[in-house]
């Protein structure tokens, strides 16, 4: 009975695709998605669904509602298989969305348009991807457009993106002309009827004469780069005997799996060919979660590592990846289980928050409805009604074995602006639809400042702001002011150095006695604060440790140049003394701060300022006066490449000179020039612009 169960389990899980598409906007993200729902959705649909009206019905409802594309994740069937499709974004001043959704993906098809080929934003998302080790496919869309060329765009894989594409299957015709693809394993041909909108297959047969000389080319050439990476394969190729196409099928899953080749196919959304073999592929070769490695976390309130392997006997552990608003059912929580089973009800914990909770209602969503469930297992995704303190990122988890799974890293922000309401009366309104904004975007950040008493929001571009200023007013009726856009800067050292803090008070009463050396060195940008403790011998008792720790990190909250938070600094505390009586936590915290604040000054201080990477799409006419207007914003051209009469101009540019950016851009081009922007790294403030801004800084202190 056992061995069933787990076996019925694994099967489960065998045939569970946790997969997203991944597009540059108007790549056909939209149109390939639909495709994928009006194929599978036929599982759904009761009646003659064959027939092409009904569908067709069907595919005009989902347009007009837009369910299809607004879920987080919609879950679909395909010949066995229970595909979970995540939805990804296709701008890249959204990299949180992005990084989101790529953790909780287990593999992906990347959809290329036929004629540009790699578009400059697909090569973010695709390092993005690389970070997580996200295996992927690519499908060639929009075969039917002219000037549509398949070998050309899977060479753009190679130039642009040093991938390793080896196509599977091979285009029949291109153009108006497109009638199909040969399958380059199965060695057939597949045909559709040039005008049939639905989609059919119209005939499988074999390979066209015409088209054999070449499909044996493509096909050697995937049996020797698939041979290349993996050794059981290559053993049966040495053999040189017959093997059964099975087998090159299996060696292909398992370099797509480890991330070695990257299979390529081809077809049209838009005319509806050569899907069907696409949605295959899904199942034939993207992983399953049972071949993505287990996830690992931090015990709760503790510092070892543990791992869950995806197994519904594991404790239940699940990372909630997005928070959506649905107008009908209220707060949503969608969630990948990566261990165990929870039914719905049932109270788990928040290991971020530390609260108990209740689950609730278990929801998937399809194309067309919304499906209640009473339980959800290792692998599968899901979204989740009622619990109210769980936001994105958190874990949530068996409270009896409870563990903290890796989070998912954002940015933080880099720009901020002040905002208040057009109308005074809308206070309330607005700081609600504020929270609301900062609950389903994690960089997205809220604040309020005392002093001047402005409330300030806070993200990853001048963009990202102005888009969700833009949304508050459309979707939720609140209109505000923004303030001048604020840039934030940061402050770290350059070389190592040595200082003590002593705080020692002894005037009537109880005295207070801190004392502590430090030594700080700089780190590499990006890598953040490190303390490290070498107290031996006890010259501070290790209770008063953790207090030092603490003076050292609010000590770093404010540099002596701007008052910007210093980062990528290492602490090291190799000693200090102590009072019997008077010693306390206070002391030790004030001797901390004291002491790094020392360091700093003694360190070669610089500040930093956040660099955009921008990319700028311009007729060829205007190059010169786009580069001008780069330069005068103390921007850095690294790279121009031209396409027909377009001239793509890749660039850095210092935040706090990008202002505005749009506008300028647009009166200098007559409006026929786009760019995109995000955060690229940090950059060292340069002396003489630090120098006025802290002689201004002087005068408005003074
Ligand atoms: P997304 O921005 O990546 O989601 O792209 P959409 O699916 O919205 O498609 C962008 C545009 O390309 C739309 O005008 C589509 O009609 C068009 N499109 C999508 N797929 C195809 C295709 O296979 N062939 C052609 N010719 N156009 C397509």
């Amino acid at each position: 009975m056992v061995i069933t169960e787990n076996k019925l389990m694994t099967n489960k899980l065998r045939n569970t695709r946790n997969m997203g598409f991944i597009a540059h906007i108007d790549a056909g993200k939209t149109s390939v998605s639909e495709c994928v729902l009006f194929y599978t959705g036929r599982t759904h649909k009761a009646g003659n669904i064959d027939d092409g009206n009904t569908v067709l019905d069907w595919m005009v409802q989902e347009k007009e509602r837009g369910v299809t594309i607004v879920s987080a994740a919609t879950s679909c069937q395909w010949n066995g298989f229970d595909i979970n499709i995540i939805d990804t974004p296709g701008h890249v001043d959204f990299t949180a969305e992005v990084e989101r959704s790529l953790r909780v993906l287990d593999g992906a098809i990347v959809v290329l348009d036929s004629v540009a080929g790699v578009q400059p934003q697909s090569e973010t998302v695709w390092r993005q991807a690389n970070k997580y080790n996200v295996p992927r496919m690519v499908f060639i869309n929009k075969m039917d457009k002219i000037g549509a060329d398949f070998d050309k765009a899977t060479q753009t894989l190679i130039d642009r993106l040093s991938a390793n594409p080896i196509p599977i299957q091979i285009p029949i015709g291109t153009e108006d002309k497109f009638e199909g693809i040969i399958d380059l394993v199965e060695q057939k041909a597949i045909y559709y009827k040039i005008g049939d909108e639905i989609g059919h297959i119209d005939k499988t047969t074999d390979i066209p004469e015409d088209l054999k000389a070449k499909a044996e080319e493509y096909r050697s050439n995937l049996i020797e780069k698939v041979a290349e990476n993996d050794e059981e394969f290559l053993d049966i190729i040495f053999s040189g005997e017959e093997f059964e196409n099975e087998k090159l099928k299996n060696a292909i899953r398992r370099v797509t799996i480890s991330n070695t080749i990257i299979p390529v196919m081809c077809g049209t959304a838009l005319k509806r060919k050569a899907i069907q073999p696409m949605l295959d592929a899904i199942g034939d070769y993207l992983p399953s979660p049972l071949d993505v490695p287990s996830v690992s976390g931090k015990e709760y309130r503790g510092e070892s590592n543990q791992i869950r392997k995806a197994d519904d006997n594991e404790p239940f552990s699940a990372l909630a990846f997005k928070t959506v608003s649905d107008p009908y059912i209220g707060r949503l929580i969608y969630f990948r289980v990566y261990s165990g089973s929870i039914n719905a009800g049932a109270g788990v914990l928040n290991t971020i928050t530390g609260k108990k909770e209740r689950m609730g209602r278990i929801v998937k969503m399809h194309a067309a409805d919304r499906e209640e469930i009473k339980s959800v297992s290792a692998g599968d995704i899901a979204a989740a009604v009622g619990l109210k303190d769980t936001s994105t990122g958190h874990t949530i988890c068996d409270e009896n074995q409870p563990i903290i799974l890796e989070k998912i890293t954002f940015p933080e922000p880099v720009v901020s602006v002040s905002v208040e309401p057009k109308l005074q009366s809308e206070k309330d309104k607005l700081q609600e639809a504020l929270l609301k904004m900062a609950e389903e975007d994690p960089t997205f950040i809220v604040s309020y400042n005392d002093e001047t008493a402005q409330t300030l929001i806070s993200g990853m571009g001048e963009f990202h702001l102005e888009i969700i200023v833009d949304r508050m007013k459309r979707e939720l009726n609140v209109e505000c002011n923004t303030g001048k856009p604020q840039v934030a800067y940061r402050e770290t050292i350059t070389s190592n150095s040595h200082a003590e803090g002593k705080f020692i008070r002894q005037s009537g009463g109880r005295g207070q006695y801190g004392h502590c050396v430090l030594e700080v060195e700089p780190r590499k940008s990006g890598e953040g604060f490190e303390f490290v403790d070498s107290i031996k011998g006890g010259s501070i008792p290790r209770e008063y440790i953790p207090a030092v720790r603490k003076g050292i990190i609010e000590g770093l909250t404010s540099g002596n140049l701007l008052g910007y938070p210093v980062v990528d600094i290492k602490v090291n505390l190799i000693d200090g003394s102590f009072h019997d009586v008077d010693s306390s936590e206070v002391a030790f915290t004030i001797a901390g701060s004291m002491a790094v604040k020392d360091a700093i000054k003694k360190g070669n201080p610089i500040a930093l300022e956040p660099i955009m990477k921008i990319e700028v799409t311009t007729p060829g006419d205007f190059l010169g006066e786009v580069i001008g207007d780069l330069n005068r914003r103390r921007g850095q051209v690294s790279e121009t490449t031209s396409i027909t009469d377009t001239q793509i101009i890749k660039a850095s540019v210092p935040l706090g000179e990008s202002f505005g950016y749009a506008n300028t851009l647009r009166s200098l081009t007559q409006g026929r020039a786009s760019f995109s922007m995000e955060f690229e790294r940090y950059d060292e403030l340069p002396k003489s612009i630090l120098k006025d801004k802290m002689e201004n800084q002087g005068t408005k202190n003074d």
